[in-house]
Formats: C-alpha cells, sequence, structure tokens
C-alpha cells in the first residue's frame, strides 16, 4: 500500500519549488505510483489504461522486465564511463542501432534527449554544407534550445529569443493543408523557400514523418522525396526526426521515414529509445561525422553505460517480442474503431496516423472544422475517470494523440475506443 503523499500535497508543493511553466493535461491530475506494461495505477491502486505515455517515455511497456533487469544490472556494475574509459555497453547498442539503419548511416552520437540530439544534428548539417539555412515544417517540434526552437514552428512553444536561419514551409497536412494530400505542391513551396528566402544554398532539411507535438499529422505521400531532392540540389542534408514516429511504432516500419521511401543523411532520436531513461541519439554517415573531429566535442552523460545498456534492451525487446508487427495489427484494428466511431459521432473530424501513432481531431463544425477545444477536455476528463488516459495535441489543442506503448493489445483498443464512445455520448 501507497503511504506517500496525496496527489493535492504534490500539486501543493509543484506550485511551490517547480517551474510555474509546468503543465499538466487534466483538470485534476492523477497521482500515479507505479507502471507496468501499458497500465498505470494510482495511489488507490486504481489501474488506468496508459494510451499516450509510449510516446513519451516507454516504448515496451513501463517497468518492462527486461529493460529494468538490464538497467539495474549496469547500475550495480558500472554506472559512468563514457569520456574516461572503455566500455562496452556503448558499443554494443551503437552497432545494435547502426543495424536498424539503411545505407551508410551508421555512426552514431548519443545525447540525453530530443533536443539535444536535433541541435547536434543541425549544426552538423551546417558545418558539413558550410551553409546556415534550414528549412523545417509550419507545425513541427523539434526542441526547445536556441536552435531547436528557430526549427520548431508554432508560437505556442516559441519565445522571443534569437533563431536565426530557419525557414518554415507549408505543412504537408491532409486534413487542414490547402492543397489536401498533393504532397508534390507542397514541396514544391520547399523550392520556392529555396529560390525566394535563401542565397540558394542550403544547410539542411529538418522534420518529422508523422508529427507528433503538432497532432498527429502524417506528412502527405510523396512530399519527402520531391523534397530532399530539392534540398540536395541547393546543398544541404536531409534530418529526419524520429523521436515519435520512430522504433517500430508505425508498425508497417520501423523507421518514419520509410513510410515515404526515402533515405536521410541524418536520423535523431530520443524519448521511448530507453524505455524511460534519458537517452537521445544522432545517427550519421562516416562522411557527415566527421565535421565534429574539427574541434573537440564531448557529452557528459550521453551514451552512458546505463542508458545504453536500456536502449540495446529495449531494441531485443521490440525484436523478441515482434513489438513492431504488434504495432501493425493493434493499431490498424484502432484505426479501423476509431474510424466507426468517427461515422456516429458529428465531433470527430478526422482519424488518423499508422500503427499506434494515431490522432484524433475533434471538430464542433466538420466543414468549418473549427477546433472543438473545451469538448476535446471535457472528453478527455471522462476517459480519465473511467481508467483510460490519453494525450492531446496539436496547434489548437484538439487533437487526441494516441500513442501508448507498443504492447498495447486489441482489447485494450476496444477499451480505449469504448471509454470514448461513452464519454463523447455524455457531452
Ligand atoms: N522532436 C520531436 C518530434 C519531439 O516530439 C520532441 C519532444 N516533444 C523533441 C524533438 C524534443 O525532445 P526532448 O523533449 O527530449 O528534448
Amino acid at each position: 500500500p501507497y503511504s506517500g503523499p496525496t496527489a493535492a500535497e504534490i500539486l501543493a508543493k509543484r506550485r511551490e519549488f517547480l517551474s510555474p511553466s509546468m503543465f499538466h493535461f487534466y483538470g485534476k491530475p492523477v497521482n500515479i505510483v507505479h507502471g507496468k506494461m501499458q497500465y498505470l495505477f494510482d495511489e488507490k491502486g486504481r489501474r488506468y489504461l496508459d494510451g499516450f505515455g509510449g510516446i513519451a517515455t516507454v516504448c515496451c511497456g513501463h517497468c518492462h522486465p527486461d529493460v529494468v533487469k538490464a538497467i539495474v544490472n549496469q547500475t550495480n556494475n558500472l554506472q559512468h564511463s563514457t569520456i574516461l574509459y572503455l566500455n562496452h555497453a556503448i558499443t554494443d547498442f551503437a552497432e545494435a542501432l547502426a543495424s536498424k539503419l539503411p545505407g551508410d548511416l551508421k555512426v552514431v552520437f548519443f545525447t540525453n534527449s530530443g533536443t539535444e540530439a536535433n541541435e547536434l544534428a543541425i549544426m552538423m548539417a551546417r558545418l558539413y554544407t558550410a551553409n546556415h539555412d534550414i528549412v523545417s515544417l509550419r507545425n513541427a517540434y523539434h526542441g526547445n534550445a536556441a536552435g531547436t526552437m528557430g526549427a520548431t514552428a508554432q508560437s505556442n512553444w516559441k519565445f522571443n529569443i534569437v533563431q536565426s536561419g530557419v525557414h518554415h514551409a507549408l505543412n504537408p497536412d491532409p486534413y487542414r493543408g490547402v492543397f489536401g494530400s498533393d504532397g508534390e505542391k507542397y514541396a514544391k513551396d520547399v523550392e520556392d523557400l529555396i529560390k525566394f528566402g535563401t542565397s540558394g544554398h542550403v544547410a539542411g532539411f529538418m522534420s518529422e514523418a508523422i508529427q507528433g507535438v503538432g497532432g498527429i499529422v502524417e506528412l502527405a505521400p510523396n512530399y519527402l522525396p520531391s523534397v530532399y531532392d530539392s534540398i540536395r540540389k541547393a546543398g544541404g542534408l536531409c534530418i529526419a526526426d524520429e523521436v515519435q514516429s520512430g522504433f517500430a511504432r508505425t508498425g508497417t516500419h520501423f523507421w518514419g521515414f520509410e513510410t515515404q521511401g526515402v533515405v536521410p543523411d541524418i536520423v535523431t532520436m530520443a524519448k521511448g529509445i530507453g524505455n524511460g531513461i534519458p537517452l537521445g541519439a544522432v545517427v550519421t554517415t562516416p562522411k557527415v561525422a566527421e565535421v565534429l573531429t574539427r574541434r573537440s566535442y564531448f557529452n557528459t552523460f550521453g551514451g552512458n553505460p546505463v542508458c545504453t545498456a536500456a536502449g540495446l534492451a529495449v531494441l531485443r525487446v521490440i525484436e523478441r517480442e515482434n513489438l513492431q508487427e504488434n504495432a501493425r495489427v493493434v493499431g490498424s484494428y484502432l484505426k479501423d474503431r476509431l474510424n466507426t466511431l468517427k461515422d456516429k459521432h458529428e465531433i470527430i473530424g478526422d482519424v488518423r496516423g499508422r500503427g499506434l501513432m494515431l490522432g484524433i481531431e475533434l471538430v464542433t463544425d466538420r466543414t468549418l472544422k473549427t477546433p472543438a477545444k473545451n469538448e476535446i477536455a471535457r472528453v478527455m476528463e471522462l476517459m480519465k475517470d473511467m481508467g483510460v488516459l490519453v494525450g492531446k495535441g496539436g496547434f489548437y489543442g484538439n487533437v487526441f494523440r494516441v500513442t501508448p506503448p507498443l504492447c498495447f493489445g486489441k482489447e485494450d483498443a476496444d477499451f480505449m475506443v469504448d471509454a470514448m464512445d461513452y464519454a463523447m455520448s455524455k457531452i
């Protein structure tokens, strides 16, 4: 039994001792004291189905025993050695990670977060090309340090600090974008940005294959091949941000970029790859990696043995438990059920995404696509009361983000959709 502080006590301490910028999604947030695979438990032992945490922290399931074991073993053995000594944990994971990537993408730099990974990717593109301009997509989230905040393109996440040399292209958003699902038309905008907004030479292009924070927006088909072409003609490198869409989540592919049939020059990843342990990575080609030998470069905790042991265990679990296939099968079942729900509830404007990265956009008017901001908060709160947690996102905050741990089952999908159905019928 739990004997720690109550939710109210924690909230009071958060207000007093933590950053006032910290937010949570619920009017009455739950106090989670334990996690087991796709479930979370509050201080009273009440179980919640976790439909969101898969993206942020966990990919194989909360406290997956194999990952816990790897972390505990490594913690007992040696916790830090990246800079001074040799240790096999970092090379083992780097080798395993490289084997999951196509082409010549095989040199790995470890970081502690997605922001750090993207900062490093942007810097390497600039160094390699000797150009400065970066193109990223409107509605993207890439991080919150100076460079990545520049690449992030939603006013909600941008502060008034210098964010130089980033151009934001039209978002190839099939639901809200001006060209619908015509990827090539949006790609033309990148060509125009290069022509009219730069010297004609760029450092690179950065994008997610499915925007996460942006509200699970899957880029219009054929977009990336055209854009990668234009960027490379302008001397730039193509960077794939796989912080959310990577690591088997789309079900059909291990990496999000593969759904568009492209091969990037730099791939970044973080979040679920350590199953809750702070771990990020940048993978690139030996040629691009060379740029960091021009000066000294290191990251104190990046790639420390505990984190990389966790990362390796995660890869093994994904393979052994066939989690990519599970994401495909359960994800398409869940998407079908959500589409049926859309036929029933007028408030659902769009159901989208792939595998276990799905979005449900709520609107008060399907023609005008008016964001159902207040309604989504009520549905979310009701679902929580029924024991189902889902995420929320999108520029207007009106999109449910369903990104559970990859061990999510069909019964979980049924429970989630039934709870959503009931909650929607109540508002
Ligand atoms: N890229 C994407 C696609 C993300 O969703 C995020 C985090 N939401 C980041 C980068 C930044 O990751 P971190 O919060 O670990 O810095």
